[in-house]
């Protein structure tokens, strides 16, 4: 067997063996270094030991350490305390499945990142009655997977259900969390979350407040600590249509190039009383198309009325092109799809 050069030997002895380190040693002396942030009192589990990966690569062997610390809160007020303590040298991670797609890019690596696996209150799940209406309520931490097999929102909420199979791979599904997705504000769960006008809940350091999903997208600065996305069960009639419709480059495990949800319905005498439509993809943070949603109102399914939407749903979705789909292309896929959607309507007149 070929000893490997002594250097590697040792940083692969410290990544199968953290628990062997040193705290004030050559390796330890990383999480001695910075220090821990003054009037914290977070626990050090974990601390440095899972931040570790490494690939082998070719022949040789390329070991690749994540530098960042990370630190392991149990509850709200700590992770909300370091992240103000570290400021703008930290994230907070959940699944770290985003994270781990920007870091491929060559994005760089906060000194320190705030886990909120272990802060038990972000995984509940539970639906309530308030005012007459029924929530559901989804802890941030709670995995896409667990969206898709919950059999309740399954039978009450499957426009998201329809959203979150969409996304990624089911072993990204399995890691990856709701909280993340939303926190993203690109991920492919929030068209749907916009269009059924789902709340989030942000911790300010003392309470939790509850913010219109739509509201906080159209902030511009994002720094909060997600801890529940609240969705409102939406008692439609069978005649409404729902619509959920991610167009990528190839049908499955592939990235957005348009992201599309509604809920369009009609009355007795074939009026539009309802229309809600948000529409985002690839990087763009999806948004409610308000302006088409006023001009379906009140009007009947006929093909002068469609060409106008198209052209509405032209104007108001803005997104940004890249060098695979141009932003002009992006808005007239999600006209056509609108358009579709209502000729479906039409079909259940
Ligand atoms: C191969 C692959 C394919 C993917 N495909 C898709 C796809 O098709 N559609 C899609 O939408 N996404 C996709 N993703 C991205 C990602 O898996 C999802 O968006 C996922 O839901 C992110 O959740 P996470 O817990 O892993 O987030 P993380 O990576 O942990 O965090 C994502 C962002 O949210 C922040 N954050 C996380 N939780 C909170 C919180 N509670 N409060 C405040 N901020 C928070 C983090 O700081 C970070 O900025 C893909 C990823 C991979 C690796």
């Amino acid at each position: 067997m070929r000893m490997l050069p002594s250097w590697i030997a040792c940083r692969v002895r410290r990544f199968c063996y953290p628990h062997l380190r040193k705290r004030t040693g050559d390796n330890g002396a990383q999480s001695v270094k910075c220090g821990r942030p003054q009037g914290i009192s977070v626990s050090y589990r974990n601390m440095v030991a899972k931040a570790r990966y490494f690939t082998i690569k070719g022949r040789g062997m390329k070991l690749k350490t994540l530098s960042s610390k990370i630190w392991m809160p149990t509850d709200l007020r700590e992770a909300w305390r370091l992240r103000q303590l570290l400021q703008l040298e930290s994230h907070f991670i959940a699944g770290g499945t985003l994270w781990q797609t920007k870091w491929e890019k060559g994005a760089p690596q906060p000194s320190h990142l705030i886990s909120l696996e272990n802060i038990k209150i972000l995984e509940a799940i539970y639906e309530k009655e308030d005012g007459g209406q029924n929530f559901l309520h989804l802890g941030a931490l709670i995995r896409l997977a667990d969206c898709l097999r919950h059999p309740i929102i399954k039978a009450k909420w499957p426009l998201l259900t329809k959203a979150v199979k969409t996304i990624a791979a089911p072993a990204v599904r399995n890691v990856g969390t709701i909280g993340g997705n939303v926190a993203s504000t690109i991920g492919d769960a929030i068209p749907a979350l916009l269009v059924m006008e789902a709340k989030i809940g942000c911790f300010d350091g003392d309470d939790i407040k509850k913010i219109d999903l739509d509201h906080w997208l159209n902030e511009e600065f994002k720094d909060d600590l997600i801890t529940e996305i609240v969705v409102p069960e939406i008692s439609a009639p069978p005649s409404y249509v729902h619509f959920y419709q991610k167009i990528g480059r190839r049908e499955a495990f592939s990235g957005s190039v348009v992201t599309i949800a509604g809920i369009i319905g009609q009355n007795d005498n074939g009026t539009i009383d309802f229309a809600r439509l948000a529409a985002g993809g690839g990087e763009n943070r999806p948004r409610r198309l308000r302006i088409t949603e006023q001009l379906l109102a009140g009007r009947k399914v006929e093909s002068a009325m469609l060409k106008k939407v198209h052209e509405a749903v032209f104007s108001e979705f803005q997104p940004v092109g890249d060098a695979f789909f141009s932003a002009d292309y992006r808005r007239r896929v999600a006209a056509n799809i609108v358009i579709a959607e209502l000729k479906k309507l039409e079909e259940k007149d």
